[in-house]
């Protein structure tokens, strides 16, 4: 009888152990409490504020405890690759002075043992990963086409259920092994699943570093890790890298936080020790009395190179940035007026659980302060 190592070895014939790679990428050797983390952008348009603010915030947290802070480029979507763009993401980081201690350091060098720190370069890696998964019985190629997937979705719809491929609506779960081995052996195309265990009758407890204590139902969904490409999807990315580059926590935009229940389900299931979370709110402006996210399209001030255009240097952005992360900041700087926001200790539990409101007025401001001190660095004082 078929069993799921000759499915996984047929999937993946040429893939490594997964050994090879946990003994490649060791743990970190740092002092304890050292935060290692990233900024994690795809590389698929400008460079956003919200992302500067973010790699702003990890830049410091590991600053502040010895850690280490690393750039990975997310480009496992191709579809939606800009060109220049990695090379913008990589210049914004350096023209604000936030400047990772590994990983990318132009559109093809990086510097760093964790590497590559591009994803589209640790195909192997993940696959490595799936094989895992597949051997065990916890992920399974998945023959539905685009066609097959419409028309379950439009039966959710109609019977107004819970859209997705899981329990009842994930059909390719049931298949046996003989079946799965002979589907590929015909050439039915596919991609790879995770095969859930979830619940959505059952909750989960979550501690995140910035939201506080929250509940969630279970992950029930099968969702996709391999996608027809080879490529994995973000999800997978997202546990089988931040393990092996040892990340002790991810800093990452809200809109990421209802994931939860799938990451933390992905890291058990790999046999993985979960990261920390610190999941950001978004940086909201006012809009004659309404307050809305930034949008890239209608608000110049979106992109960060609006700054330097508008002549606003770049210390001034982070120091305003910082300002709106932790409230305590304006009350630091005025006691510490010439002191560098380096020696500022930014709390994550100081930050703001539903939106960073941005004032552009008082970005502004921090132009017509700004001032060049005796040893040529642009700074601020006093501006807010
Ligand atoms: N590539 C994802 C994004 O740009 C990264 C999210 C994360 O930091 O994990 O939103």
């Amino acid at each position: 009888m078929a069993d799921y190592k000759e499915l996984a070895d047929l999937i993946f014939p040429k893939v490594k152990k997964i050994s090879y790679y946990e003994e490649k990428y060791p743990q970190r050797n740092l002092k304890e409490g050292a935060i290692v983390t990233r900024f994690a952008p795809s590389p698929t348009g400008f460079v956003h504020i919200g992302g500067l603010y973010q790699s702003l915030l990890a830049k410091k947290l590991t600053e502040q405890t010895e850690g280490v802070f690393f750039l990975r480029i997310e480009d496992t979507d191709q579809k939606r690759e800009v060109e220049n763009g990695i090379i913008g993401i990589v210049n914004a980081l350096r023209d604000f002075v936030i400047l990772p201690d590994e990983g990318m350091i132009s559109e093809t060098k990086e510097k760093g043992n964790y590497g590559p720190y591009k994803q589209s370069l640790r195909k192997e890696i993940y696959q490595a990963y799936a094989k895992y998964l597949i051997e065990q019985g916890k992920a399974y190629p998945c023959f539905c086409t685009p066609e097959d997937l419409d028309a379950i979705r439009a039966k959710q719809e109609a019977a107004k259920i819970r859209p997705g491929y899981y329990g009842v609506w994930a059909k390719c779960r049931n298949y046996t092994v003989e079946e799965m081995i002979e589907k590929i052996k015909n050439g039915e195309s596919y991609i790879i699943r995770f095969k859930s265990l979830g619940r959505e009758d059952r909750k989960i407890k979550h501690h995140d570093l910035i939201k506080g204590n929250i509940d969630f139902p279970e992950n029930d969904q099968d969702i996709v890790i391999i996608k027809a490409d080879g490529l994995p999807t973000y999800h997978f990315a997202h546990s089988v890298d931040d393990h092996l580059m040892r990340t002790t926590l991810v800093i990452r935009g809200d809109e990421w936080l209802s994931s939860i229940p799938l990451h933390l389900q992905l890291f058990h299931e790999l046999g993985f020790k979960a990261p920390k979370y610190a999941h950001i709110a978004p940086i909201m402006k006012n809009d004659n009395g309404n307050k809305r996210k930034l949008s890239k399209r209608k608000d110049a001030e979106a992109a960060v190179s609006y700054y330097e255009e508008e002549g606003i240097p770049a210390e001034a952005v982070k120091e305003y940035l910082l300002n709106i992360a932790n409230s305590n900041f304006e009350n630091w700087r005025r006691a510490n007026l010439n002191k560098s926001i380096d020696e500022f200790e930014l709390q994550l539990n100081k930050m703001s659980v539903s939106r960073c409101l941005i004032r552009y007025d008082k970005i502004i401001r921090c132009r017509k302060n700004s001032y060049i001190k005796n040893d040529g660095r642009k700074s601020i004082r006093g501006s807010f």
